[in-house]
């Protein structure tokens, strides 16, 4: 038995499944996870030596890569300061200054500690704000494990084949509107019905819990038009694509002002962290200037501050990087669809910037129906040829592949040599 095993069997007497999140169980791939001992730009170690690149990337903060000096020093110098104080300090003026200078539409910023945290406080903010009740959510988009969100979310409850939750109660997402992703037909349905009842509609600007499935154009444009239209708020979910599509986030990327956007991964330099964000006259509803109550005894953590801006200022300063991951990005995708378009493989790579998902479907995934058709079968086979080649991805076809500064053209190389010999060995099954 090697070392992961072990801590695996200990691991599932005393924690549930093993693991502190479902997707790190690899249930999905139909093995036991490997448990990470240490980590170093693009390359992670498992406990038993093994090496490997790392397309996880903590699913999405360690955008620098792993250990950057530094935010490692960042994050040591503000600890020798004191670890948390419960008052307010100057890393958290400094975090909500420089987020509302990068961001478009964020006049205001509330930092929180996770991702899930800043979503539920953003949805009660909405509904203080517009006194309306229902939200409108995306089929395959995941905003946390908030209860109202619990509905035909991706992520790992994708994976488990659940299409909700045990102890979510019916009255708690009775208010929880779905809508297919890039379906503005759809949407527009939905506003005609509930028009004067819907507070928001929250979106991931790119979909990245399903797989990554991009916005077709015109998508958000148009779910920017309905909104507004409608009275109704829109809220980006940018817990993935914040600070990764580019310095100014989705929103710049894309050119769409959303009324409020939600942060987390990256935001934390790899320490927790999330936050919301939006239009003054909304965030002055919260708490303790306005009626809307939200809080948080380790909100604004000196050390997680010190983390998170050390990483933003050094994204804000250096456009290289997110040149340098797009252009890997897009060289694994490319070389992914040649070798599967050579090969006869029924696959297809798909992503934006330094996101992708390969999936094993004839045809482009525009949404979470088109999605579940993917065979996880081969997935999981996929996944594993990878893993035992040194190349580690998403234990979950659900989830996406995080490309860093830290990955190279050799490390694109490498995973590409390792894709083209599962194909030839037949590993992912035959073509067609
Ligand atoms: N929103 C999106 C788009 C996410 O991908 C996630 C997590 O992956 C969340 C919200 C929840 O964030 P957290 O896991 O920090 O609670």
């Amino acid at each position: 038995m090697n070392r992961s095993s072990e801590l695996f069997e200990r691991a599932r007497q005393v924690i549930p499944g093993g693991v502190n999140s479902p997707v790190r169980s690899f249930n999905g791939v139909g093995r036991e996870p490997v448990f990470i001992s240490r980590a170093a730009g693009q390359s992670v170690w498992d406990e038993d030596g093994e090496k490997y690149t790392d397309y996880i990337s903590s699913w999405g903060p360690m955008i620098l890569g792993h250990t950057h000096p530094e935010v490692t020093e960042a994050i040591t110098r503000a600890a020798a300061k004191g670890t948390s104080f419960g008052l307010p300090s100057r890393l958290e003026v400094e975090m909500a200054e420089l987020v509302c200078s990068l961001v478009p539409g964020v006049e205001m910023v509330r930092m929180v500690s996770s991702g899930t945290e800043a979503v539920l406080s953003a949805l009660r903010l909405v509904r203080g704000f517009t006194g309306r009740s229902k939200i409108v959510k995306f089929e395959g988009c995941y905003h946390g494990h908030a209860d109202s969100m619990l509905v035909k979310a991706g992520s790992g409850l994708a994976s488990a084949g659940l299409p909700d939750s045990a102890g979510v109660l019916v009255s708690d997402t009775a208010m929880t509107l779905t809508c297919a992703y890039n379906d503005l037909e759809a949407l527009s349905d939905i506003f005609k019905a509930e028009s004067g009842n819907i507070a928001a509609v929250i979106v991931e600007p790119a979909g990245a819990n399903m797989g990554v499935v991009p916005p077709c154009a015109g998508f958000l444009e148009g779910v920017r038009d309905i909104t507004e239209k409608h009275g109704a708020l829109l809220i980006f979910d940018e817990v993935i694509t914040g600070f990764r599509l580019g310095s100014s986030c989705a929103s710049g990327y894309f050119g769409i002002k959303p009324d409020i956007s939600v942060f987390g991964k990256i935001i934390g330099g790899g320490l927790p962290v999330g936050a919301y964000g939006g239009r003054r006259d909304i965030m002055s509803c919260v708490a303790p200037l306005g009626p809307v109550y939200q809080a948080g005894t380790l909100s604004g953590n000196p050390v997680a501050m010190a983390a998170g801006l050390t990483a933003l200022r050094i994204l804000r300063d250096n456009p290289s990087v997110y040149e340098h991951i797009e252009k890997m990005g897009n060289r694994l995708i490319d070389g992914l669809n040649g070798i599967f378009r050579k090969n006869g493989i029924a696959a297809s790579a798909q992503g934006i910037g330094s996101l992708s998902t390969v999936f094993f479907t004839g045809g482009p995934v525009m949404n979470y129906r088109d999605a579940k058709k993917s065979d996880t079968d081969k997935y999981a086979r996929w996944f594993n040829g990878l893993l035992s080649r040194g190349v580690l991805t998403a234990p979950s076809q659900f989830e996406a592949m995080f490309i860093s500064n830290a990955h190279t053209e050799k490390d694109i190389e490498h995973f590409l040599d390792a894709a083209q010999e599962i194909v030839s060995a037949g590993e992912i099954g035959t073509s067609e």
